[in-house]
């Protein structure tokens, strides 16, 4: 198996069908092979039955059910230990980061263990983009963290990263620093945005703000005392 893409999924069940059928034009003409792995974060709308309708339309699909909403970082972490792939994808199950976009990333794989998205024009309302240009700035200061674009969920990784970084709630937002901070090489590319056309974002600024605060301690103790170490024989 090639390529695992891992969507985590809290009340998305309009978008789920259109996200499918984009992800399976991109992907049927490369002729690899690829899954896809939706993990249903504890959703109270249709998204557990219209996912169960995708399994019989298409044989590539698993999904796993949480037993209750533990948020974003929980559903990835998740997906990552099912997935099979040599690398794998993310992306959000809003249709906001475009499907087509998943082979720019796997052009731009020579070479490197994790390609990250920037995006470009970023289809969010003023209030988002500054509390994000505000957390980056923190991110900065506080770790040296050079990631332009954190938030961007496109993201594609050889799957051994996964038994190499710690994980914890919210560690999407710090993924790409963690990474690098455990020595791997990263490639940040331009990637296009969108607006949310289905449903509506699960987090408020505020919410944001908050957690990212006492993340930014948490990584920050974790830069300090994180193992590094190379072995030189056996
Ligand atoms: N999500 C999730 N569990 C949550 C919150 C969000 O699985 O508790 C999923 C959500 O369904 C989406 C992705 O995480 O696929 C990103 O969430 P959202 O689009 O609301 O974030 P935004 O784009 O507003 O940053
Ligand atoms: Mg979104």
């Amino acid at each position: 198996m090639e390529y695992s893409i891992v969507i985590p999924l809290f009340n998305e069940a309009e978008s789920l069908g259109v996200l499918q059928e984009r992800i399976e034009q991109v992907m049927r003409p490369l002729s690899c092979q690829y899954e896809i792995i939706y993990v249903n974060d504890g959703s109270n709308d249709n998204s557990l039955e219209r996912l169960e309708e995708l399994k019989k339309k298409y044989n590539n699909i698993e999904s796993i059910s949480l037993k209750s909403n533990r948020g974003q970082s929980a559903a990835l972490y998740v997906g990552f230990k099912k997935a099979q792939g040599e690398w794998i994808i993310t992306m959000d199950a809003d249709c906001q980061n475009p499907p087509e976009e998943i082979s720019k990333l796997i052009k731009e794989k020579d070479g490197v263990d994790f390609i990250t998205g920037i995006r470009k024009k970023r289809k969010d309302t003023l209030l988002r983009r500054i509390s994000s240009q505000t957390a980056k700035a923190f991110r900065y200061i506080v770790l040296k963290d050079t990631t332009q674009d954190a938030g961007c969920s496109l993201k594609m990784f050889k799957r051994e990263i996964v038994s190499e970084i710690p994980f914890f709630k919210n560690f999407h937002r710090f993924f790409t620093f963690l990474v690098r901070l455990k020595g791997f090489l990263v490639r940040e590319v331009y990637v296009a945005h969108n607006g949310r056309e289905f449903g509506k974002s699960k987090y408020t600024t505020f919410r944001r703000a908050r957690e990212g605060f006492f993340d930014l301690g948490g990584v920050y103790w974790l830069k300090r005392r994180i193992l590094k170490y190379e072995i030189e024989r056996g």
